[in-house]
């Protein structure tokens, strides 16, 4: 096992003890509620982004309410979307998304989501992160790794990779973590994302995995609210 292996799996086998009981993110809860209904997680990881999570799980709820198939989605006006995902961000931009996606669903793939990386990324508003993020949670997928701003901050704080953009995060990633973590980075890293390393001011003091993290780029950190690691 090479160093960075080693300090992969002590920091995966780590998070993964503490982060029961914490918060989990809103797709993944989505993905729970909605017994991984693989439509309904497609179209709330598209109203994810740049979102917070009660937003986006709050609007998930009302959309999928009035629409929660791909055909009764692309029999609403774009103007109704609008209206029952708002405040989520870009909400202009996202509705025009899931009406288009919905669309693509019915016309190319008789109303089901695809179930291959490149299947997905041919649907309108859809990259790489929403489809591995699907594959994984919709369809079990053991070789997808899902890489959004928590996963590729972290990554680099600790020191696992070297990159500036999501993307090589997803590759260097394939390349330096054993395959049985892949499906669980996400939602490891989230969390931890959310609740420890946050994006400002990450609780380094608090943080249980501080030992095996090279904390690159980290300048200034929250003050700890514990007398042990979380
Ligand atoms: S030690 Fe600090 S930078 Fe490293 S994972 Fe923990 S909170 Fe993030």
């Amino acid at each position: 096992m090479t160093p960075v292996a080693g300090r992969v799996e002590r920091v995966m086998q780590t998070i993964g003890r503490k982060i029961e009981g914490m918060e989990l993110p809103a797709i993944e809860k989505i993905s729970e509620g909605q017994k991984k209904d693989a439509f309904q997680i497609l179209i709330s990881t598209l109203l994810s982004a740049r979102t917070k999570d009660e937003t986006t799980l709050a609007a998930s709820t009302r959309l999928f309410k009035k629409a929660p198939t791909a055909k009764a989605m692309a029999a609403l006006t774009v103007k109704q979307i609008e209206k029952l995902i708002y405040p989520v961000g870009f909400y202009r931009n996202k509705a025009v998304f899931v009406k288009e996606a919905s669309q693509a669903l019915l016309a190319t793939f008789g109303g089901r989501v695809p179930s291959t990386l490149d299947e997905l990324v041919t649907l309108p508003g859809v990259g790489r992160k929403t489809a591995n993020l699907v594959l994984i949670l919709a369809f079990q997928s053991e070789t997808s790794i899902c890489v959004d701003i928590h996963v590729h901050r972290i990554s680099n704080r600790l020191g696992w990779v070297q990159t500036r953009e999501p993307e090589a995060t997803e590759q260097a990633l394939y390349r330096v973590i054993a395959a049985p973590w892949w499906p669980l980075i996400n939602l490891y890293l989230v969390t931890w994302g959310q609740n420890i390393c946050r994006p400002l001011y990450p609780r380094c003091g608090d943080c249980a995995i501080i030992s095996d993290c090279r904390r690159v780029g980290v300048e200034r950190v929250g003050k700890a609210k514990r007398k042990e690691a979380v």
